[in-house]
């Protein structure tokens, strides 16, 4: 049985200037890798490619440690944390982030919700601006939209998920860039791309952590769902990461992995993950991995999931999981 959890932001959240980010305080990231060091053995995903997926040859307690969005905070916060415990973590990159095309929409909006105390408040001026967009004329209304997607999601409340999901898949490319390119400034007090120097880990900071034992893999070119897309648009969002492999001196020789953005998976998707020569691929479904496994559909656990100090007991979520699986 193995156990694989994701993280995104890990930072000391209340010395930040977002301190309202939904992401992981380092200290309760350092409590989970203490409590992870008691309970768990920390493995590879290259050890997963070893032992050919089948997960009964992995030690009883398996454990593989992933981080998605190739965010700075992995390379300053999370890498030294792992050192100092010598285990090893996967990281994802969307090539377009860390080759200096960002910033990415998916981390404009959650700093721009971590900036905004109040919600309603937010949407309500989204709404005004909303009403000045150039495409305007052929858009649906926005209390149509409101009521079409603000539903409650496991770990965010309706209005979070109605603003996350009007920029993922409800406005067109042009709108979400002309929206964002309105609330940058007030509401971050900044610039495109100074944002994105500050948010993405570089690629020089990836080469030191390949250097340093670390795996690198791919969470696509633009971060966008790389279901219901073009065969095209499929292509470029996995080949986007997999050149950057290359750039980072990645060996061809290493086993890659692909995890998919927002867990957006479907069988086309699988095949082009596949066709790149990608040996594995993660989603966000969450369960264990147990037995011979299929490859391109590995499930995570999410960090809330897990206790997050070291002397914590297993929670009623895990031991249930266990017991469920074997
Ligand atoms: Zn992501």
């Amino acid at each position: 049985m193995l156990t694989i959890v994701v993280y995104h932001y890990v930072r000391p959240l209340a010395e930040t200037r977002y301190p309202a980010l939904a992401g992981l305080d380092l200290a309760r990231f350092e409590g989970q890798l203490d409590y992870i060091a008691r309970h768990y053995e920390v493995v590879s995903l290259a050890d997963l490619v070893r032992v050919s997926f089948d997960t009964t040859q992995l030690p009883h307690n398996a454990c593989v440690l992933t981080f998605d969005d190739g965010l700075a905070d992995h390379y300053t916060y999370c890498l030294p944390a792992l050192i100092q415990r010598k285990m090893s973590g996967a990281f994802f990159v969307s090539s377009d982030a860390a080759l200096g095309r960002g910033p990415l929409d998916v981390q404009l909006v959650q700093h721009i919700l971590a900036a905004c105390p109040d919600v309603q408040v937010l949407t309500a001026e989204i709404a005004a601006l909303y009403e000045s967009l150039p495409e305007r004329a052929s858009l649906p209304n926005f209390g149509a939209l409101h009521a079409q997607w603000a539903k409650p999601g496991r770990y965010d409340p309706a209005e979070v998920i109605f603003l996350k999901r009007l920029f993922q898949v409800a406005l067109p490319a042009a709108s979400v860039r002309w929206l964002l390119d309105r609330l940058i400034g007030p509401k971050l007090g900044t610039d495109r791309a100074t944002f994105a120097r500050e948010v993405y880990v570089s690629l020089a900071q990836l080469r030191v952590m390949a250097r340093m034992g670390m795996e690198i893999g791919g969470h696509g070119a633009s971060h966008r769902r790389v279901t219901g897309i073009s065969s095209d648009e499929l292509r470029l969002e996995v080949k986007g990461p997999w050149s950057l492999l290359d750039e980072i001196g990645i060996r061809p020789d290493e086993p890659r992995f692909f995890t998919y953005p927002h867990g957006a998976v479907d069988e086309t998707a699988i095949l082009a993950v596949k066709k790149a020569g990608y040996a594995g691929a993660l989603t966000g479904e969450r369960a264990l991995v147990k037995g011979i496994v299929a490859r391109y559909l590995l499930p995570r656990l999410d960090t809330n999931d897990l206790p997050q100090t070291a002397e914590a007991s297993p929670n009623e979520f895990t031991i249930a999981l266990r017991a469920e699986a074997s």
